[in-house]
């Protein structure tokens, strides 16, 4: 998947549960909310940095992509030479390659850990004191886009290893990257958003018109089944092969034309 697609799904997935603090009007979580939605920005797009060409962290924040270059070396380097490989029963070999290590829960793992260790220790560096709950929230951020671009590339031909380098469990779609046809567009990347940001719509309108309120108990745990609905409909419909899913890129274009005119 490209990376400005793991960029809207990761945001369009996260941007639900942000709304409600925005309505609170409780100005103390601003920070916590900017930090985490920042953190999963760059989350979403961290595990490519294995990709071998420049991908879009090069380009959006280069200083991450810079860190995770040594870190993912460190990384297969500390897999090969603390014998991990036997005491571990490694099935797969640590190398470097594309959708490796750092496209596993462990390498997410480390990799955020990692990250939101040097952030800290330059936040400490500058203001002298360190806010465990911004500690977290970055962290988790960091941790919760990586775990959603793992779960994207779940939908693409090639798939993701969730067991690696532990074992084989390879979980993948039929959703190509790069279109199979000339002139062919695979719209279900442009569904799985659109269908995500109703989720916003619906709630910021439900605040505009007083019919949910912050502090209502149901509000998140809907909120959760909402999203977790729709990640089941992107999982189940990846690994469809429907015709439909392949449209004229022309079409496409048009169609955005005509969506733009009607929003001006
Ligand atoms: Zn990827």
């Amino acid at each position: 998947m490209l990376g400005r697609e793991h960029l809207s799904i990761s945001v369009a997935t996260v941007i639900p549960f942000i709304v409600p603090l925005v309505f609170s009007g409780n100005v103390e979580y601003q920070l916590y909310y900017i930090a985490f939605l920042i953190s999963v920005i760059v989350g979403s797009l961290t595990p490519d940095a294995d990709c071998g060409g420049k991908p879009k962290l090069y380009y959006d924040f280069k200083i991450v992509y810079d860190i995770m270059i040594p870190l993912q070396k460190a990384v297969i380097i500390g897999f090969k030479n603390l014998s991990l490989n036997y005491e571990l029963n490694l099935e797969h070999e640590v190398n470097n390659r594309h959708r490796g290590i750092m496209h596993s829960p462990i390498g997410i793992l480390i990799s955020s850990l990692i990250l939101t260790l040097i952030v800290s220790a330059v936040v400490f560096l500058i203001y002298q004191k360190i806010n465990m709950l911004m500690v977290s929230f970055v962290f988790i951020g960091l941790l919760f886009g990586q775990f959603l671009h793992l779960l994207e590339d779940s939908c693409t031909v090639t798939g993701i290893n969730w067991k690696f380098p532990f074992g084989t469990k390879l979980i993948n779609g039929k959703i190509y990257t790069f279109p199979k046809e000339k002139g062919k567009k695979d719209i279900r990347t442009i569904i799985y958003q659109q269908v995500l940001w109703i989720i916003t719509v619906l709630l910021v309108l439900g605040f505009l018109f007083d019919i949910i309120a912050f502090n209502q108990l149901t509000l998140y745990p809907l909120i959760v089944v909402s999203v977790t609905f729709v990640w089941i409909f992107i999982i189940a419909t990846s690994r469809t092969d429907y015709g439909f899913w392949y449209q004229d890129v022309k079409k496409i274009k048009a169609a955005k034309k005509t969506a733009r005119k009607f929003s001006k």
